[in-house]
């Protein structure tokens, strides 16, 4: 494809050179920016035709001269960069790599819809979901985000290598990512939910969950904002979304609101309007399912899509991996990767209702969370707890008292625990409560210790 995108940059410095930023380096090279990337460790690579600034403990003055664009990764806490580039007097522009692949998206093929998707839990979720509801009414969407591929990446494949432009994107966005994302045409912008996270990065929750609140600052008229009607924070940020865009509650009573009515797998979601499907259209147990079912529809319904199509797509989804995943069922016990759930909220909508008895396998690296919050799920369906990692002899202590508790330093040791505390009919659950990095690379690897080690158990 000859090259549509006009760059209103000339030299650009990339912030880390993780695998957002490594993209967006890629894509700004080939657009014909000069493109330096920093990042502190020595073992970090660069795109070819970029100059390396790596192995570093700050990044080097001489990175700062003559750039007018700073390209910040999601992990990097943006205002240090901020100031360091102020003091330098670098007058130059500010983007996340999704802010910046967003904006040349919209240079590229102008009026596609995007669907920006954000909330403490859920996100992948409801953005994979909503990504096969899309793609199974005959849709060509981008699909990623936070999760999975970079839009920079994809970019650069339809750019330089021909790939199909996506008709829509479908975003996951963290509250990183909107901490660095400027205004963008959106089509509908929505949170999930806002519970305490990430605290050991922002001032307060305060800060956090207004940080989710950026999401919805595209939005113009025929825009749609989705919030949920039960969390803390919607009535703050229905002062957030522009006068001009629709907002629609999930989970609330009005008529104008969507509802879920009835209990267990026989109910109903209902969408403002009047139109419902049947819960049992989804695959996903949960009552914290049914409202990111919604939040996806209601989408869905906005891009065009029919009540059908939308019923149809959500047959076709099973779910992602590391989320309540069931591995095995051993001697009657049934054993659960829930290693996604890293802070308590995630943990408590998984065991919320859970069918049988179990015990639970918690810790790891704490995130600031509550661990006493975890006693109502354990004294109503817990039949014992094993702590793991860091945060284990915390989890023991907030929540002393209610189960038979001990604590483990491996997985296989956490499990051997478990299974000798599970009666059958019981269920194993790794749900940590916790972030991962005390032990493991991130909750994927931690997931996938935890499947091998009750592989192993299975014999
Ligand atoms: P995220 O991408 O926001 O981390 P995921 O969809 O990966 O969200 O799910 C993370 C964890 O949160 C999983 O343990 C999952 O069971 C739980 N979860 C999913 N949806 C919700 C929700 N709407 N409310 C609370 N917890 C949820």
């Amino acid at each position: 494809m000859e090259n549509p995108v006009q760059l209103p940059w000339s030299c650009a410095l990339v912030i880390g050179a993780g695998a957002s930023g490594r993209a967006a380096a890629a894509l700004l090279r080939h657009l014909g920016c000069e493109v330096r990337v920093y990042d502190r460790s020595a073992k970090a690579t660069v795109p070819e035709g970029c100059v390396a600034f790596v192995g570093r403990p700050e990044v080097p003055r001489e990175a700062f001269t003559d750039i007018d664009l700073l390209v910040l990764s999601p992990g990097v806490p943006p205002e240090p960069i901020r100031q360091a580039a102020a003091t330098l007097g670098a007058n130059v522009q500010f983007h996340g790599e999704l802010s910046l692949a967003l904006e040349l998206f919209e240079q590229l093929a102008p009026g596609r819809p995007a669907v920006l998707i954000t909330g403490t839990n859920g996100k992948s979720t409801v953005t994979a979901l909503l990504g096969c509801l899309l793609e199974s009414a005959g849709r060509e969407p981008f699909v990623g985000g936070n999760l999975g591929e970079p839009l920079s990446t994809r970019m650069l494949a339809c750019l330089r290598d021909g790939a199909a432009l996506p008709d829509s994107l479908v975003i996951e966005c963290s509250s990183y990512q909107l901490e660095t994302l400027e205004h963008h045409p959106t089509a509908v912008a929505m949170v999930l939910n806002v519970t305490p996270d990430h605290l050991e990065r922002y001032a307060s929750f305060d800060a956090y969950a207004m940080t989710k609140a950026r999401i919805f600052a595209g939005l113009s008229a025929g825009g749609l904002a989705l919030v949920d009607a039960t969390d803390s924070y919607t009535p703050r940020f229905r002062g957030e979304i522009p006068s001009a865009a629709t907002c629609v509650e999930v989970d609330g009573q009005t008529p104008t609101s969507a509802r879920i009515e009835g209990d267990g797998p026989g109910h109903t979601l209902h969408l403002p309007g009047g139109q419902s499907l049947p819960r049992k259209a989804l695959q996903l147990a949960g009552r914290h399912n049914s409202k990111n079912a919604l939040f996806a529809v209601l989408a869905a319904r906005h891009l065009g899509l029919t009540l059908a199509q939308c019923r149809h797509g959500l047959g076709q989804f099973s779910g992602l991996a590391h989320r309540m995943v069931k591995v095995a069922e051993i001697d009657g016990v049934a054993y659960y990767n829930d290693s996604k759930a890293t802070n308590v909220a995630s943990v408590l909508a998984g065991l919320d209702g859970f069918a049988r008895k179990f015990v639970l396998i918690a810790g790891g690296r704490a995130k600031g969370d509550d661990y006493s919050l975890l006693r109502g799920v354990l004294t109503h369906g817990g039949r014992g707890l094993v702590t793991i990692g860091e945060a284990g002899p915390a989890i023991a202590e907030a929540t002393a008292g209610i189960v038979p508790t001990t604590s483990a330093s491996s997985m296989v040791q956490a499990l051997q625990k478990a299974r000798a505390m599970a009666r059958p009919g019981d269920a194993v659950i790794l749900s940590p409560a916790c972030s991962s990095f005390d032990w493991y690379d991130n909750f994927r690897h931690r997931g996938e210790v935890f499947d091998a080690a009750v592989r192993q158990l299975a014999g």
